[in-house]
């Protein structure tokens, strides 16, 4: 039995149909954890559907509306990249529905992993890049309306940009076009840099690849924009010195790991390379700092695309199985 729980439904799965999102990673990512010991039927909770109000919390009434009455326009749509349905809707529901209760989980008992979610390419008023609905935004929203947390420190490690996140926490309006003064600094900051802008309640951190979707990059807290191609070590370093400098910024009451499978070498829709050993290390990084600290911490998954699914879904159970040996060697127990 793992010490602590994984929150889990088969119906995260996203019915869109052949997409290169392989909307079955995540029944395949239970399947394996059952299969291999990790886990057992006991370690898993099934979640619920966030409520409308839950979703409201981060998402505009006009887009929520237009989610629940299919009435999203052509361009809408097609900025979602994924085919409307009131079946994927749901679908994206209940995966903030688990990363609240992951978030809880968290709290309760320090580590919780919502086998899906991380959708943090979605915005208040639109979705994009196979996201309709910031899931872990809202399980913030929701944690600090219900007074369980005042803070929460986002901390992307997906290989795209996080600029749902971005945009929801810093408060950068989403319409109208990039602003000049944003798009022209993030055009001149070479790959390989580090940015910091001030935060509020929440403070949020993204290592992405610099030359990749999206093109623009509204400023997190903590931007570190890579550049084409680094391993795992500079990865590493580059992430080590990240999460370090946030720390000595924010103090958050819980840190909402977004663990990205696309910083694979072997990713179609990434460009770093990061072996399968460099992401479980990647883990252990993030787990063992919160650890030392005392930080809860939830995680979701966010994108995946390796040629193979099989590694896409190795690095989403390594993910757990990271989390269990930091927390095996914290308590001292083998
Ligand atoms: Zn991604």
């Amino acid at each position: 039995m793992l010490p602590f729980k994984l929150v889990y439904s088969d119906d995260y799965y996203l019915p869109i149909g052949a997409h290169v999102f392989p909307a079955e990673k995540y029944r395949l990512v239970h399947e394996r954890l059952l299969k291999t010991g990790v886990a057992d039927a006991s370690d898993f909770i099934r979640p619920q559907l966030a409520s409308d109000q839950d979703i409201l919390l981060v998402h505009t009434p006009e887009y929520v509306k237009k989610l629940k009455t299919g009435t999203l326009s052509p361009l809408e749509e097609m900025q979602l990249e994924i085919p409307y349905s009131p079946e994927l809707v749901r679908a994206f529901w209940l995966a903030a529905g688990g990363s609240i209760t992951a978030a809880e989980r968290a709290l309760k008992e320090q580590v919780a992993l919502n086998i899906g979610g991380g959708f943090h390419h979605a915005y208040p008023d639109h979705g994009e890049g196979f996201c309709m609905i910031h899931d872990v935004a809202v399980a913030i929203r929701r944690m600090q309306r219900d007074g369980k947390i005042r803070t929460a420190m986002t901390l992307d490690c997906d290989v795209h940009h996080g600029n749902g996140t971005a945009a929801i926490f810093s408060g950068t309006p989403s319409r109208g076009g990039p602003l000049p003064s944003v798009a022209g600094s993030t055009l001149k900051s070479p790959p390989g840099s580090m940015k910091s802008t001030p935060a509020h309640d929440v403070f949020t951190i993204s290592l992405h690849q610099h030359n990749n979707y999206p093109a623009w990059k509204p400023p997190s807290s903590i931007d570190v924009d890579l550049p084409d191609g680094i391993g795992d070590d500079d990865y590493l370093a580059w992430l080590d010195n990240a999460l370090s400098s946030g720390l000595r910024q924010f103090e958050p009451n819980l840190l909402c790991y977004i663990a990205g499978a696309d910083p694979y070498r072997e990713d179609q829709l990434g460009g770093l390379a990061l072996t399968v050993e460099g992401l479980k290390k990647r883990d252990e990084l993030v787990f063992s700092v919160a650890r030392a600290r005392g930080i809860p911490v939830m995680v979701s998954y966010a994108g995946g695309y390796a040629r193979r699914i099989e590694d896409t879904v190795t690095i989403h159970c390594n993910t757990v199985i990271a989390a269990k040996e930091v927390l095996a060697k914290a308590s001292g127990t083998p």
